[in-house]
């Protein structure tokens, strides 16, 4: 009878954010106050990046534990396999399900342009998806633990190394067929490229749920510095005007502005949530989640099967 009496189901955002591990024990304090400022909006987990070759796992271990001791949040940790043989990712991806991590982002990380991956790599992301369900077999089998919940990256705009963007959605098909459960998406800045991908994407049969990933675009340094990492630009309009803003609150009001429109945009379009790559900075990302008023969307789902006399 409760049940029946409850409101009917709601749309439900998925929300997310991304951080990545101190690099000194002053940041590690800072971070931790970034945790629990964001912590208070109740997100369904935060990422923690990793660097290729595990060349910061002592770091990254030790945010994931402190978010897991100290927290109720859930950690999806990032995996890179460049740089690391088959041998070692398996133990890292042991060590991280024996602390009780159970989100696992699998990506490739970025290679230098003459990279050669070794016969004992695992050369693209969609073969870590399966290194990954082989370790949560053998676990299975052996321990009973519970199941691994696994994301992957999607690219709106070309992966710099991809000849096409039809390639791009190849990749996405091979991942999800690999044992990937979802998918988060690179930075973008015009809500038809995320649009096109989910179009594309669900006419060649993909079913991941796509989730789109933001910066709060409030820094033009962190804008260039993001174009040469990830080849996407921003508008040279946003550039424009954040770099001859009269100060950092008027670039700070511009940037949220700018990004709370492309959310809004895409949360119309029927994406399923947002990830919110914060750069460790809580300010930002909350002045963002404030202004956008995510209840908008939280409207009482369409069709509402009326079962049985409500009387
Ligand atoms: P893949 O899916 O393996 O693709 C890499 C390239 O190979 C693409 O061009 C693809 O088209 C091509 N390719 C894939 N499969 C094949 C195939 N079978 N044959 C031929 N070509 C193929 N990097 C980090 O180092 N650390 C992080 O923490 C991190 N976090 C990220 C989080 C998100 C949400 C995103 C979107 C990216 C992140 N990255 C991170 C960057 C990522 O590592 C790079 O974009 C990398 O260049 C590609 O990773 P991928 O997992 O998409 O690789």
């Amino acid at each position: 009878p409760e049940l029946a009496r409850s409101a009917p189901p709601r749309r439900r955002l998925a929300l997310s954010y991304e951080l990545f591990p101190a690099r000194s024990e002053a940041s590690f304090d800072r971070l931790r106050e970034t945790v629990s400022q964001l912590e208070a909006t109740a997100p369904d987990y935060v990422s923690v990046t990793s660097r290729t070759g595990q060349a910061n796992l002592d770091r990254v271990l030790e945010l994931t534990e402190y978010v897991l001791a100290c927290t109720d949040l859930r950690p999806l940790v990032h995996l890179t396999s460049t740089g690391s043989t088959r041998g070692e990712l398996e133990l890292v991806v042991r060590a991280l399900l024996d602390r009780g991590v159970r989100g696992l982002l699998a990506l490739r990380g970025d290679v230098e342009d003459a990279h050669q991956a070794d016969d004992d790599e695992v050369p693209f992301a969609r073969y870590l998806v399966e290194l990954i369900r082989a370790v949560e077999r053998e676990r299975t089998a052996t321990l009973g633990a519970g199941r691994v919940s696994i994301g992957v990256a999607a690219y709106p705009r070309r992966h710099p190394e991809s000849p096409t963007r039809r390639h791009d959605i190849e990749v996405l098909v091979s991942k999800e067929r690999s044992g990937a459960d979802f998918a988060i998406t690179q930075v973008f800045f015009d809500p038809a490229d995320y649009t096109d991908l989910v179009t594309r994407s669900r006419e060649v049969g993909v079913q991941l749920p796509i989730v789109p990933g933001f910066v709060p675009a409030t820094d033009p340094r962190r804008l260039h510095r993001l174009a040469e990492l990830s080849g996407v630009e921003a508008p040279r309009s946003l550039l424009h005007a954040l770099e001859t803003a009269r100060d950092d609150a008027a670039r700070r009001r511009i940037g949220v502005a700018f990004t709370v429109d492309l959310i809004r945009r895409v949360l119309d379009d029927g994406a399923p949530g947002l990830h919110l790559f914060t750069f460790n900075r809580h300010a930002e990302a909350l002045d963002v989640l404030e202004t956008l008023d995510l209840d908008r969307w939280s409207a009482p789902a369409p069709h509402t099967p009326t079962t049985g006399d409500p009387s």
